[in-house]
Protein backbone atom coordinates (compact mmCIF):
# COMPACT_ATOMS: atom_id res chain seq x y z
CA UNK A 1 0.00 0.00 0.00
CA UNK A 2 1.20 3.68 -0.73
CA UNK A 3 0.46 6.87 0.80
CA UNK A 4 0.28 9.08 -1.94
CA UNK A 5 2.39 12.76 -1.62
CA UNK A 6 0.63 15.81 -2.50
CA UNK A 7 3.08 18.61 -2.21
CA UNK A 8 1.13 21.61 -0.24
CA UNK A 9 1.12 24.03 -3.17
CA UNK A 10 0.06 21.13 -5.41
CA UNK A 11 -1.85 22.16 -8.42
CA UNK A 12 -3.35 18.54 -8.00
CA UNK A 13 -4.71 18.35 -4.68
CA UNK A 14 -7.42 16.51 -3.47
CA UNK A 15 -9.90 19.82 -4.66
CA UNK A 16 -9.37 18.92 -8.11
CA UNK A 17 -9.09 15.20 -8.94
CA UNK A 18 -9.43 15.95 -12.57
CA UNK A 19 -9.99 12.18 -14.36
CA UNK A 20 -8.55 11.19 -17.54
CA UNK A 21 -7.46 8.13 -19.66
CA UNK A 22 -3.84 6.46 -19.82
CA UNK A 23 -1.46 3.71 -19.93
CA UNK A 24 1.56 2.46 -19.31
CA UNK A 25 3.64 0.18 -22.01
CA UNK A 26 1.95 -2.99 -22.90
CA UNK A 27 -1.16 -1.96 -21.04
CA UNK A 28 -4.57 -0.95 -22.47
CA UNK A 29 -6.20 2.93 -21.74
CA UNK A 30 -8.02 3.00 -18.60
CA UNK A 31 -9.64 5.89 -16.58
CA UNK A 32 -7.30 7.51 -13.66
CA UNK A 33 -7.36 10.23 -11.30
CA UNK A 34 -4.21 13.00 -11.20
CA UNK A 35 -3.26 12.86 -7.35
CA UNK A 36 -0.06 15.45 -6.86
CA UNK A 37 2.59 13.67 -9.46
CA UNK A 38 0.89 10.48 -9.02
CA UNK A 39 -2.05 8.72 -11.50
CA UNK A 40 -4.48 6.80 -9.98
CA UNK A 41 -5.83 3.67 -11.94
CA UNK A 42 -9.60 3.50 -10.72
CA UNK A 43 -9.60 0.10 -12.21
CA UNK A 44 -7.67 -1.57 -10.34
CA UNK A 45 -8.32 0.47 -7.11
CA UNK A 46 -12.24 -0.13 -7.17
CA UNK A 47 -12.38 -3.02 -9.73
CA UNK A 48 -14.88 -1.38 -11.43
CA UNK A 49 -15.47 -2.22 -15.50
CA UNK A 50 -16.83 1.34 -15.46
CA UNK A 51 -13.37 2.42 -15.61
CA UNK A 52 -11.44 -0.21 -17.41
CA UNK A 53 -12.88 1.62 -20.28
CA UNK A 54 -10.31 3.73 -23.02
CA UNK A 55 -12.86 6.67 -22.46
CA UNK A 56 -14.68 8.23 -19.47
CA UNK A 57 -17.93 8.04 -21.68
CA UNK A 58 -19.67 5.11 -19.73
CA UNK A 59 -18.52 6.89 -16.65
CA UNK A 60 -19.74 10.22 -17.45
CA UNK A 61 -23.10 8.42 -19.09
CA UNK A 62 -23.70 7.26 -15.64
CA UNK A 63 -25.47 10.63 -14.44
CA UNK A 64 -24.69 13.66 -11.73
CA UNK A 65 -25.53 11.36 -8.76
CA UNK A 66 -23.13 8.79 -9.60
CA UNK A 67 -20.02 11.64 -10.33
CA UNK A 68 -20.69 13.15 -7.07
CA UNK A 69 -20.35 9.39 -5.27
CA UNK A 70 -17.39 8.54 -7.27
CA UNK A 71 -15.46 11.79 -6.34
CA UNK A 72 -16.16 11.30 -2.40
CA UNK A 73 -14.81 7.42 -2.96
CA UNK A 74 -12.06 8.89 -4.80
CA UNK A 75 -11.20 11.78 -1.98
CA UNK A 76 -11.58 9.04 0.17
CA UNK A 77 -9.00 6.02 -1.61
CA UNK A 78 -6.46 8.74 -1.54
CA UNK A 79 -6.83 10.66 1.51
CA UNK A 80 -5.52 7.19 2.93
CA UNK A 81 -2.99 4.19 1.32
CA UNK A 82 -3.76 3.05 -1.97
CA UNK A 83 -2.82 -0.05 -3.60
CA UNK A 84 0.44 0.06 -4.98
CA UNK A 85 -0.36 -1.72 -8.41
CA UNK A 86 -2.76 1.51 -8.53
CA UNK A 87 -0.42 4.56 -8.33
CA UNK A 88 1.46 5.21 -11.22
CA UNK A 89 4.28 8.71 -11.59
CA UNK A 90 2.45 10.60 -14.28
CA UNK A 91 5.25 10.95 -16.24
CA UNK A 92 5.67 7.44 -16.62
CA UNK A 93 2.12 7.20 -18.36
CA UNK A 94 0.80 8.09 -21.69
CA UNK A 95 -2.71 10.28 -21.73
CA UNK A 96 -4.77 9.61 -24.06
CA UNK A 97 -7.63 11.09 -25.52
CA UNK A 98 -10.30 11.53 -22.43
CA UNK A 99 -13.65 11.30 -24.09
CA UNK A 100 -14.92 9.89 -27.17
CA UNK A 101 -15.79 13.14 -28.77
CA UNK A 102 -19.84 13.18 -30.12
CA UNK A 103 -20.15 16.54 -31.39
CA UNK A 104 -18.35 19.77 -31.37
CA UNK A 105 -19.26 22.77 -31.12
CA UNK A 106 -17.19 26.39 -31.09
CA UNK A 107 -18.40 29.46 -29.39
CA UNK A 108 -17.30 33.23 -29.92
CA UNK A 109 -18.39 34.09 -26.41
CA UNK A 110 -15.90 36.95 -25.42
CA UNK A 111 -16.52 40.16 -26.32
CA UNK A 112 -13.01 41.42 -26.38
CA UNK A 113 -12.50 38.87 -29.07
CA UNK A 114 -15.58 39.25 -30.90
CA UNK A 115 -14.63 43.26 -30.65
CA UNK A 116 -11.01 42.81 -31.78
CA UNK A 117 -11.86 41.04 -34.82
CA UNK A 118 -14.06 43.18 -35.87
CA UNK A 119 -12.22 45.98 -35.65
CA UNK A 120 -9.63 44.02 -37.50
CA UNK A 121 -12.01 42.96 -40.47
CA UNK A 122 -14.86 45.78 -40.47
CA UNK A 123 -12.87 48.67 -39.40
CA UNK A 124 -15.59 50.55 -41.10
CA UNK A 125 -18.55 49.07 -39.14
CA UNK A 126 -19.70 49.04 -35.47
CA UNK A 127 -17.37 46.05 -34.44
CA UNK A 128 -19.81 43.75 -33.19
CA UNK A 129 -22.97 42.32 -35.43
CA UNK A 130 -26.14 43.43 -34.66
CA UNK A 131 -27.38 39.48 -32.73
CA UNK A 132 -23.77 39.25 -30.87
CA UNK A 133 -25.34 40.54 -27.65
CA UNK A 134 -29.00 38.63 -27.78
CA UNK A 135 -27.57 34.86 -28.39
CA UNK A 136 -23.88 33.40 -28.45
CA UNK A 137 -22.48 32.92 -31.83
CA UNK A 138 -21.29 29.55 -32.50
CA UNK A 139 -20.60 26.97 -35.14
CA UNK A 140 -21.01 22.96 -35.39
CA UNK A 141 -16.91 21.54 -35.62
CA UNK A 142 -15.25 18.26 -36.64
CA UNK A 143 -15.67 16.28 -33.52
CA UNK A 144 -13.24 13.21 -35.55
CA UNK A 145 -10.10 15.66 -35.32
CA UNK A 146 -10.50 16.35 -31.79
CA UNK A 147 -6.57 15.28 -30.42
CA UNK A 148 -5.16 15.33 -27.22
CA UNK A 149 -2.57 17.37 -26.27
CA UNK A 150 1.05 16.28 -27.67
CA UNK A 151 -0.53 15.44 -31.22
CA UNK A 152 1.64 17.37 -33.86
CA UNK A 153 -0.26 19.59 -36.01
CA UNK A 154 0.09 19.36 -39.87
CA UNK A 155 -0.02 22.39 -41.17
CA UNK A 156 -2.99 22.32 -43.46
CA UNK A 157 -3.62 23.06 -47.08
CA UNK A 158 -6.13 24.90 -48.79
CA UNK A 159 -7.57 27.95 -51.03
CA UNK A 160 -6.26 31.12 -49.54
CA UNK A 161 -6.03 34.43 -51.45
CA UNK A 162 -3.43 36.69 -50.56
CA UNK A 163 -4.01 40.51 -50.28
CA UNK A 164 -3.53 42.01 -54.31
CA UNK A 165 -4.23 38.43 -55.71
CA UNK A 166 -6.79 38.45 -57.83
CA UNK A 167 -7.38 34.60 -57.59
CA UNK A 168 -7.27 31.85 -54.92
CA UNK A 169 -4.20 29.65 -55.37
CA UNK A 170 -3.34 26.22 -53.13
CA UNK A 171 -1.31 25.48 -51.05
CA UNK A 172 0.16 25.52 -47.82
CA UNK A 173 -1.33 28.02 -44.84
CA UNK A 174 0.87 31.13 -44.62
CA UNK A 175 -1.45 32.58 -41.42
CA UNK A 176 -1.79 29.43 -39.14
CA UNK A 177 -2.90 30.79 -35.52
CA UNK A 178 -4.27 29.39 -32.28
CA UNK A 179 -7.34 30.15 -30.39
CA UNK A 180 -6.68 29.59 -26.51
CA UNK A 181 -10.24 28.16 -24.66
CA UNK A 182 -11.85 26.48 -22.20
CA UNK A 183 -14.18 23.37 -23.36
CA UNK A 184 -16.99 21.67 -21.55
CA UNK A 185 -17.78 18.12 -21.88
CA UNK A 186 -21.38 16.79 -21.53
CA UNK A 187 -21.84 13.89 -19.19
CA UNK A 188 -25.56 13.33 -19.55
CA UNK A 189 -27.03 14.08 -23.04
CA UNK A 190 -30.39 15.56 -23.76
CA UNK A 191 -33.47 14.50 -25.64
CA UNK A 192 -34.48 15.15 -29.25
CA UNK A 193 -37.16 18.03 -28.66
CA UNK A 194 -36.23 19.44 -25.36
CA UNK A 195 -34.04 22.03 -24.02
CA UNK A 196 -31.18 21.84 -21.54
CA UNK A 197 -32.10 24.73 -19.17
CA UNK A 198 -29.32 27.27 -17.58
CA UNK A 199 -30.24 26.10 -14.42
CA UNK A 200 -29.72 22.02 -15.49
CA UNK A 201 -25.95 23.07 -16.37
CA UNK A 202 -24.20 21.71 -13.12
CA UNK A 203 -25.69 18.26 -13.24
CA UNK A 204 -25.37 17.64 -16.85
CA UNK A 205 -21.85 18.82 -17.56
CA UNK A 206 -19.08 16.91 -16.24
CA UNK A 207 -16.13 18.70 -16.27
CA UNK A 208 -13.82 21.52 -18.05
CA UNK A 209 -10.87 21.17 -20.39
CA UNK A 210 -8.26 23.26 -22.33
CA UNK A 211 -9.00 23.89 -26.26
CA UNK A 212 -6.56 24.80 -28.70
CA UNK A 213 -8.56 25.42 -31.69
CA UNK A 214 -5.88 25.83 -34.52
CA UNK A 215 -6.97 28.44 -37.36
CA UNK A 216 -5.78 28.94 -40.94
CA UNK A 217 -6.56 32.35 -40.95
CA UNK A 218 -6.25 32.83 -44.50
CA UNK A 219 -7.96 29.68 -45.31
CA UNK A 220 -10.80 31.27 -43.13
CA UNK A 221 -10.78 34.71 -44.75
CA UNK A 222 -11.51 33.11 -48.13
CA UNK A 223 -13.92 30.43 -47.42
CA UNK A 224 -16.23 31.98 -44.46
CA UNK A 225 -18.63 33.85 -46.47
CA UNK A 226 -21.69 33.38 -46.16
CA UNK A 227 -22.06 29.96 -43.72
CA UNK A 228 -19.02 30.59 -41.14
CA UNK A 229 -16.07 28.51 -40.39
CA UNK A 230 -15.38 25.44 -42.68
CA UNK A 231 -11.73 24.00 -43.46
CA UNK A 232 -9.60 26.78 -41.54
CA UNK A 233 -11.06 25.01 -38.46
CA UNK A 234 -11.57 21.77 -38.84
CA UNK A 235 -7.98 20.28 -39.51
CA UNK A 236 -7.41 20.12 -35.77
CA UNK A 237 -8.37 20.92 -32.38
CA UNK A 238 -5.99 19.80 -29.47
CA UNK A 239 -7.29 19.07 -25.80
CA UNK A 240 -5.57 18.91 -22.24
CA UNK A 241 -5.95 15.38 -21.31
CA UNK A 242 -7.10 15.90 -17.84
CA UNK A 243 -11.04 16.44 -17.31
CA UNK A 244 -11.56 19.13 -14.52
CA UNK A 245 -14.71 18.19 -13.03
CA UNK A 246 -17.39 20.68 -12.71
CA UNK A 247 -17.56 19.49 -9.02
CA UNK A 248 -13.81 21.36 -8.01
CA UNK A 249 -15.06 24.71 -9.73
CA UNK A 250 -17.30 25.63 -7.10
CA UNK A 251 -14.67 28.38 -5.79
CA UNK A 252 -13.91 29.21 -9.07
CA UNK A 253 -17.50 30.76 -9.86
CA UNK A 254 -17.72 34.59 -10.35
CA UNK A 255 -20.13 36.44 -11.75
CA UNK A 256 -20.23 37.18 -15.59
CA UNK A 257 -20.36 40.84 -16.77
CA UNK A 258 -23.30 42.60 -17.23
CA UNK A 259 -25.05 41.33 -19.67
CA UNK A 260 -26.84 44.27 -21.89
CA UNK A 261 -29.40 44.37 -23.16
CA UNK A 262 -31.27 41.83 -20.95
CA UNK A 263 -30.61 38.28 -22.50
CA UNK A 264 -34.38 36.52 -23.25
CA UNK A 265 -35.78 34.43 -20.70
CA UNK A 266 -34.29 30.94 -21.92
CA UNK A 267 -30.91 32.71 -21.62
CA UNK A 268 -30.91 34.20 -18.35
CA UNK A 269 -28.96 32.58 -15.71
CA UNK A 270 -30.32 32.01 -11.95
CA UNK A 271 -26.75 31.37 -10.79
CA UNK A 272 -23.77 33.02 -12.57
CA UNK A 273 -21.54 30.51 -13.92
CA UNK A 274 -18.58 32.77 -14.63
CA UNK A 275 -14.94 31.14 -13.98
CA UNK A 276 -12.11 32.95 -12.70
CA UNK A 277 -10.37 30.80 -14.42
CA UNK A 278 -6.45 32.22 -15.50
CA UNK A 279 -4.94 30.88 -18.47
CA UNK A 280 -1.65 31.12 -19.95
CA UNK A 281 -0.09 30.87 -23.93
CA UNK A 282 3.50 29.79 -24.09
CA UNK A 283 5.34 30.44 -27.54
CA UNK A 284 8.13 28.23 -28.00
CA UNK A 285 8.50 28.02 -24.17
CA UNK A 286 8.23 32.16 -23.93
CA UNK A 287 4.81 33.43 -22.32
CA UNK A 288 3.13 35.45 -24.25
CA UNK A 289 -0.47 36.06 -23.53
CA UNK A 290 -2.76 35.33 -19.97
CA UNK A 291 -6.28 35.36 -21.09
CA UNK A 292 -8.87 36.18 -17.88
CA UNK A 293 -11.96 33.57 -18.78
CA UNK A 294 -13.65 35.91 -16.05
CA UNK A 295 -14.14 38.24 -19.11
CA UNK A 296 -16.03 35.95 -21.15
CA UNK A 297 -19.57 37.64 -21.41
CA UNK A 298 -21.48 34.37 -22.38
CA UNK A 299 -21.34 31.74 -19.18
CA UNK A 300 -21.24 27.77 -20.00
CA UNK A 301 -24.32 27.53 -18.84
CA UNK A 302 -25.98 30.09 -21.49
CA UNK A 303 -23.83 28.12 -24.20
CA UNK A 304 -25.41 24.84 -23.61
CA UNK A 305 -29.54 26.42 -23.44
CA UNK A 306 -28.70 28.24 -26.34
CA UNK A 307 -26.91 25.04 -27.96
CA UNK A 308 -30.01 23.05 -27.15
CA UNK A 309 -32.70 26.01 -27.69
CA UNK A 310 -33.73 24.43 -30.75
CA UNK A 311 -34.69 20.93 -29.57
CA UNK A 312 -31.50 19.45 -31.15
CA UNK A 313 -30.00 16.46 -28.32
CA UNK A 314 -26.87 17.00 -26.85
CA UNK A 315 -25.13 13.36 -25.88
CA UNK A 316 -23.04 12.53 -23.76
CA UNK A 317 -19.27 13.13 -24.93
CA UNK A 318 -20.46 16.27 -26.42
CA UNK A 319 -17.55 19.23 -26.65
CA UNK A 320 -18.38 22.98 -26.46
CA UNK A 321 -15.65 25.60 -26.64
CA UNK A 322 -15.88 29.11 -25.10
CA UNK A 323 -14.16 30.63 -28.00
CA UNK A 324 -10.70 32.88 -27.87
CA UNK A 325 -10.88 34.00 -24.54
CA UNK A 326 -9.30 37.66 -24.44
CA UNK A 327 -9.66 40.48 -22.00
CA UNK A 328 -9.03 43.86 -22.49
CA UNK A 329 -5.59 44.07 -22.41
CA UNK A 330 -3.54 43.61 -25.12
CA UNK A 331 -1.22 40.89 -22.84
CA UNK A 332 -4.78 39.34 -21.98
CA UNK A 333 -5.47 38.07 -25.49
CA UNK A 334 -5.90 34.48 -27.01
CA UNK A 335 -5.03 34.55 -30.57
CA UNK A 336 -2.16 35.58 -32.43
CA UNK A 337 -4.27 37.42 -35.02
CA UNK A 338 -5.30 40.14 -31.89
CA UNK A 339 -2.19 39.39 -30.26
CA UNK A 340 -0.08 40.85 -33.14
CA UNK A 341 -2.78 42.67 -34.43
CA UNK A 342 -3.58 41.10 -37.68
CA UNK A 343 0.52 40.79 -38.11
CA UNK A 344 1.21 44.47 -37.90
CA UNK A 345 2.69 44.22 -34.59
CA UNK A 346 5.12 41.42 -34.16
CA UNK A 347 5.83 39.94 -30.97
CA UNK A 348 9.45 39.06 -30.21
CA UNK A 349 10.04 35.62 -29.48
CA UNK A 350 13.46 35.19 -28.35
CA UNK A 351 16.04 36.83 -31.02
CA UNK A 352 12.94 36.73 -33.55
CA UNK A 353 9.89 39.05 -34.27
CA UNK A 354 6.57 36.62 -35.16
CA UNK A 355 3.03 36.92 -36.07
CA UNK A 356 1.89 33.38 -37.36
CA UNK A 357 3.26 29.85 -36.54
CA UNK A 358 6.32 29.02 -38.35
CA UNK A 359 6.88 25.05 -38.95
CA UNK A 360 8.77 23.47 -35.78
CA UNK A 361 6.97 26.31 -33.52
CA UNK A 362 4.92 25.00 -30.26
CA UNK A 363 2.36 26.06 -28.70
CA UNK A 364 1.61 25.70 -24.83
CA UNK A 365 -1.77 26.88 -22.97
CA UNK A 366 -2.18 26.66 -18.85
CA UNK A 367 -4.28 27.24 -16.60
CA UNK A 368 -5.25 27.39 -12.98
CA UNK A 369 -8.22 28.40 -10.66
CA UNK A 370 -8.78 29.00 -7.32
CA UNK A 371 -9.44 26.25 -5.04
CA UNK A 372 -10.94 25.89 -1.31
CA UNK A 373 -9.03 28.32 1.57
CA UNK A 374 -6.73 30.71 -1.45
CA UNK A 375 -5.38 27.29 -2.66
CA UNK A 376 -5.24 26.84 -6.95
CA UNK A 377 -5.93 23.62 -8.90
CA UNK A 378 -4.77 23.32 -12.38
CA UNK A 379 -6.04 22.42 -15.96
CA UNK A 380 -2.91 20.65 -16.55
CA UNK A 381 -1.53 22.00 -20.28
CA UNK A 382 -2.38 21.45 -23.86
CA UNK A 383 0.61 21.51 -26.04
CA UNK A 384 0.88 21.00 -29.74
CA UNK A 385 3.88 21.18 -32.29
CA UNK A 386 3.81 22.59 -35.62
CA UNK A 387 5.08 19.89 -38.62
CA UNK A 388 5.34 21.13 -42.30
CA UNK A 389 2.39 20.97 -44.88
CA UNK A 390 2.02 16.61 -46.05
CA UNK A 391 3.30 16.21 -48.89
CA UNK A 392 0.28 15.04 -50.20
CA UNK A 393 -1.70 18.30 -49.34
CA UNK A 394 0.53 20.77 -51.22
CA1 LIG B 1 -12.52 29.11 -31.74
Amino acid sequence: MTAIDIPEDSLFGLANLPYGVFSEPGTAPRVGVRVGESVVDLAAAFGDEVFAQPTLNPFMAQGYDRWVQVRRQVTELVSGEVPDAAVHPVAEVTMHLPIDVADYVDFYASEHHASNLGRLFRPNAPPLQPNWKHLPVGYHGRSGTVVVSGTDIVRPSGQRRAPGEDVPTFGPCRRLDIEAELGFIVGTGSERGTRVPVADFATRVFGAVLVNDWSARDIQAWEYVPLGPFLGKSFATSISPWVVPLLALGPARVPTPVQDPQPLPYLRECEPWGLDVDLAVFWNGQQVARPPYREMYWSPAQLLAHLTANGATCRTGDLYASGTISGPAKHERGAFIELTWGGEEPVRIGDEYRTFLLDGDEVTITATAPGPNGTRIGFGEVTGRIRPAGVDLE
